[in-house]
């Protein structure tokens, strides 16, 4: 006999296609599982912000903020050949420091910051980065995600995990957090992981989020973490 599905029965079918609700805390072996597939898709993973010292790193991801990395690493060239640290960074004038990095909106706000940072760093750390978060938190346009970035990835030193809308979103379809704002997020994921993984952990998952697991279509079907992921089948 034919079985012929009920409307109710429709309704199940079509909401199982959405991202199931993950147990929380997740369990350790799913986080772990989590861990490993990242590393083994992305053993070389790096900040994909072009530069060669920490001052440069910090200049990038200031001007990073509701900008793409791609566009950043097309204006920073000629932004560190004209101003390489913050000795020369801190002299620079502001129409031209605007007309550098002007494609990466916000560009008024951004010259002032880059120069009020250098300007700080020089009078307050003698040219070099601050190692702490208090600290770079202090200048102009770093607030912690900034600063996260720049203590993991010049320095090695895992203050915090950074949370920039590709780990938001791929935190949530993983189960691997109950919130949906940044702090929490962070707080949650903090909880889960252990922090020797938090730098590596930021970085795969962003490479994960611009490779495989997109905003609108997230390629679930060919998405190694699949059997890991609560959210798998997303795409359908
Ligand atoms: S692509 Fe799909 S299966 Fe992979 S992490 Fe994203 S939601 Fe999960």
């Amino acid at each position: 006999m034919p079985i012929i599905a009920s409307k109710a029965a429709r309704k199940v079918t079509k909401a199982t296609r959405k991202p199931a609700r993950a147990r929380w805390p997740p369990e350790p072996t799913r986080v772990r599982s989590i861990l490993e597939g990242l590393e083994e898709l992305y053993p070389d993973v790096d900040c994909e912000l072009a530069r060669e010292t920490s001052f440069q790193l910090l200049c990038a991801t200031i001007l990073s903020a509701q900008c793409t990395d791609d566009r950043v690493n097309q204006v920073t060239p000629a932004l560190f050949a004209k101003f390489p640290d913050a000795e020369a960074m801190s002299r620079a004038a502001l129409p031209t420091l605007e007309k550098l990095i002007r494609s990466t909106g916000f560009y008024r706000q951004k010259a002032k910051n880059l120069k009020g940072t250098a300007r700080t760093l020089l009078a307050e750390y003698g040219g070099e980065i601050p190692r702490s978060l208090a600290e770079l938190t202090r200048l102009p346009g770093v607030a912690r995600k900034t600063a996260s970035v720049v203590l993991g990835t010049a320095f090695g030193l895992a203050e915090g995990i950074v949370v920039d809308t590709h780990v938001q979103r791929l935190a949530m379809r993983l189960g691997l957090t109950r919130a949906t704002d940044v702090k929490a997020i962070e707080q949650d994921l903090m909880q889960v992981i252990s922090r020797e993984d938090w730098i590596r952990f930021s970085h795969q998952v962003i490479w994960h989020g611009r490779r495989v697991c997109f905003a609108r279509k997230p390629a679930c079907q060919t998405c190694t973490l699949a059997s890991f992921c609560p959210s798998a089948g997303l795409e359908t």
